[in-house]
């Protein structure tokens, strides 16, 4: 079955960067298809969330979905009774990004559709995307907001199944979270970065009172918003196309005024100091320097911060700086080697739950999403430089493919810092234009 041409735009992902592209083109007045398979449209994963206790990590004054209009968020947030620089439920974000939506879909502009797409391949006017149930529709441009992959398999964790849940995101892993809470048997997480938080506050609030232990390398958590007095740079004050350089100024500049200042001060020159890195430096960094940076960039809320410290404190959440060298399935749960940092020997723990909380697959040619499979066959899209996205022009535009654009995490060899709702606002700002550019040509 074929559908008619409905759509000049056809955007794959109704996520926080399909769903403010949707509403820009709506603006600009060109029509969009919005295709969503996950059920989550004008929320994504982040902000599906119905759990009070998952704050956002950026102050509502940062969340506005509207490049140019910075306080749009901020004054719905403050109307519910929050504060300007106060850190809302991230439900709450779901609901203003669902109400953008519903204007796209209300000016008659945007239409969704809850289905996934499993290929798309270009034709000679456009691109033609499958959906599952085998329909196709057609389109004169295509965008992939699809977001982060699936985090990687874990090769110490190779044949064991059942009790290891490798999607945290996924209903097992909130089936899960529900038995824990009625058994309260031992839980391991793999990774200690946001991913762990979020289930660590779900399990929380589901009223576990077991023992977690959290392990990655090097066993570091993100650190928490605190106020502090700005300390903002100019471009030309930044050491440009040397991180080790950019390495010694943080460090020389947080003395100053402190590593939260130093650190968000970065922020607007973040896209061009990443550019001015050759591939070696921003390899070395990913290897490197990423753990320190994500844990002081990516800030959680004070009150989780608290909540996470009062855990700890209480015995009940157990930070490991450690290597998993091998896990097994036993009849009551998963035996676990764990080495820690400068053990000699690893030490086996048994867990009734295990989650990979080690956050998105970093390569995409390794990636099992049958979208971006067909594409990557085909040669529509390549893989960036680094191998952790697809590599995009400075229009994010996709290289390979003809009118085809990615947004959001897909871009990030490219950009870097673009996960965030602040970064992909102004993307898709600038995509939307380009693209408006285009069809009107
Ligand atoms: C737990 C968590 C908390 C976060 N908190 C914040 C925060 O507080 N502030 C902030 O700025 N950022 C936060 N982020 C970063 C977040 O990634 C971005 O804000 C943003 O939500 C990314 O949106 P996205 O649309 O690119 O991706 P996603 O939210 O992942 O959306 C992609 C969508 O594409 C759909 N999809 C994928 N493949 C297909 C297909 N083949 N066909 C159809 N649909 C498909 C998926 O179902 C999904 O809904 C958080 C991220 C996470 C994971």
């Amino acid at each position: 079955m074929r559908s008619d041409r409905d759509g000049r735009v056809a955007i794959i992902g109704g996520g926080a960067s399909g769903t403010i592209l949707a509403a820009q083109l709506a603006r600009r007045g060109i029509d969009s298809v919005l295709i969503e398979g996950g059920g989550r449209a004008g929320k994504g994963v982040a902000y599906s969330t119905t759990e009070p206790a998952h704050l956002l990590n950026v102050r509502a004054e940062g969340m506005s979905a509207w490049a140019g209009e910075p306080d749009h968020f901020a004054q719905r947030f403050v109307k519910e009774g929050g504060d300007h620089r106060g850190f809302a439920e991230r439900r709450l974000f779901g609901r203003y990004l669902g109400e953008i939506l519903d204007d796209a879909v209300g000016s008659g502009k945007t239409r969704v559709l809850d289905s996934a797409a499993v290929t798309a391949e270009a034709s000679d006017d456009g691109w033609r995307v499958r959906l599952e149930g085998g329909e196709t529709l057609d389109a004169a441009a295509l965008v992939l907001a699809i977001g982060n992959q699936e985090p990687e398999a874990l090769r110490a964790f190779a044949g064991v199944e059942g009790r290891l849940i490798s999607n945290p995101w996924g209903e097992q892993a909130r089936a899960a979270v529900r038995d824990l809470a009625e058994t309260g048997g031992d839980v391991l997480l793999i990774g200690t970065g946001l991913t762990m938080v979020d289930l660590v506050l779900s399990l929380d609030a589901a009223g576990y009172r077991g023992r977690i232990v959290a392990v990655s390398r090097r066993g570091q958590v993100p650190r928490g918003h605190a106020d502090f007095e700005p300390a903002p740079v100019e471009a030309d004050e930044l050491p440009s196309g040397s991180l080790r350089g950019l390495w010694w100024w943080l460090r020389r500049r947080s003395a100053q005024v402190g590593w939260r200042a130093a650190v968000d001060s970065l922020r607007p020159h973040s896209h061009p100091l990443w550019q001015s890195l050759d591939v070696e430096q921003q390899r070395r960094f990913l290897r490197h320097a990423r753990p320190w940076w994500d844990v002081h960039r990516h800030r959680i809320a004070p009150d989780v911060a608290d909540t996470i410290a009062r855990l700890i404190a209480e015995g009940r959440l157990e930070i490991m700086a450690g290597r998993i060298t091998g896990a097994r399935s036993e009849h009551s749960g998963i035996e676990v080697d764990i080495r820690r940092r400068g053990a000699a020997e690893p030490q086996s723990m048994l867990f009734d739950y295990a989650f990979n909380c080690t956050g998105p697959l970093h390569s995409i040619s390794r990636t099992r999403d049958p979208l971006l499979r067909s594409l990557l066959d085909a040669d529509a899209v390549r893989p960036d430089h680094l191998g952790i996205g697809l590599e995009v022009d400075q229009d994010s535009r996709a290289i390979g493919g003809q009118r085809l654009w990615a947004l959001g995490p897909l871009t990030k060899g490219r950009y870097w810092e673009i996960i965030a709702v602040p970064d992909i606002r102004e993307q898709a700002a600038a995509v939307a234009d380009d693209i408006a550019r285009e069809l009107s040509e």
